[in-house]
């Protein structure tokens, strides 16, 4: 018989993501992964929600992230402020990152989809390092980490095996309920107790685990992505979430 929490996560994994589902709506394959690359750099203090919003307006606006002109200023901050997102820490960087993004990918001959199949995912690690905001400050490269896990939802890499499965925010929740989450370790600790916990959780494919517990009390509008599997009152894991409502 299936454990409650096993089950949980085989539901959870259903739910498309949303940075990658908002990438999937470009008309092609580089295009597809030039937006997946920026909904990656621009993942940082933002709901998954909320950044899902931001990358349909841009989408409105602009057709292509590597296109020229670049997108001004201040086309990006009325993004910014018409979602509401005007307090989002990013903000100020939010420009900045689409053109070093759209930079990234004209160096490149805008076809990412050519790069990502010559390059190993170490390759791709290291030079994605060169974009704003995706590598300086945290030398484990997270958002580059995030990229090359969903980037398996496009394409095939070069030969060589992919990193370890990045952090996430429900990640950190389901610890902190666990009481295993430790804010003393540095982030390559922490990097390993999320591992540790994807392998625990869903020992056959711990990215299943991976994968759903982004979902896990993430939130969504006024409740929770969650709650998309069923009310908490029904839900497999109550007894594992505090955000229980
Ligand atoms: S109890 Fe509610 S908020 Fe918590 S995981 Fe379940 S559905 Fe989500």
């Amino acid at each position: 018989m299936t454990n409650p929490v096993s089950e949980w996560i085989l539901k959870a994994s259903q739910f498309a993501e949303p940075i990658v589902e908002v990438a999937g709506r470009a008309e092609d394959l580089p295009a597809k992964i030039n937006w997946l690359l920026l909904g990656c750099a621009l993942q940082q203090g933002i709901s998954l929600a909320e950044l899902q919003i931001f990358l349909t307006e841009l989408q409105k606006k602009i057709g292509d992230v590597a296109g020229l002109p670049a997108p001004s200023e201040n086309l990006i901050l009325s993004a910014i402020s018409k979602c509401g997102l005007k307090e989002w820490s990013l903000a100020p960087q939010a420009a900045g990152i689409v053109y070093s993004v759209g930079r990234f990918t004209r160096n490149r001959k805008n076809r990412l989809d050519l790069w990502v199949q010559s390059h190993s995912p170490s390759d791709i690690w290291r030079e994605c390092g060169e974009i704003f905001y995706m590598g300086k400050s945290n030398p484990l490269r997270p958002k580059v980490l995030v990229f090359l896990h969903r980037l398996a939802s496009f394409s095939h890499m070069g030969a060589g095996e992919l990193p370890p499965f990045p952090n996430s925010a429900g990640a950190k929740r389901w610890l902190i309920q666990a009481n295993i989450y430790d804010p003393d370790e540095n982030p390559k600790e922490k990097l390993k107790t999320a591992n540790s916990l994807y392998r625990e959780l869903y020992p056959k494919n711990p990215r299943l685990a991976w994968h759903a517990l982004q979902f896990f009390a993430e939130p969504l509008g006024d409740g929770y992505f969650c709650q998309k599997i069923s009310p908490c009152k029904q839900c497999l894991v109550s007894g594992h979430c505090r955000w229980w409502r």
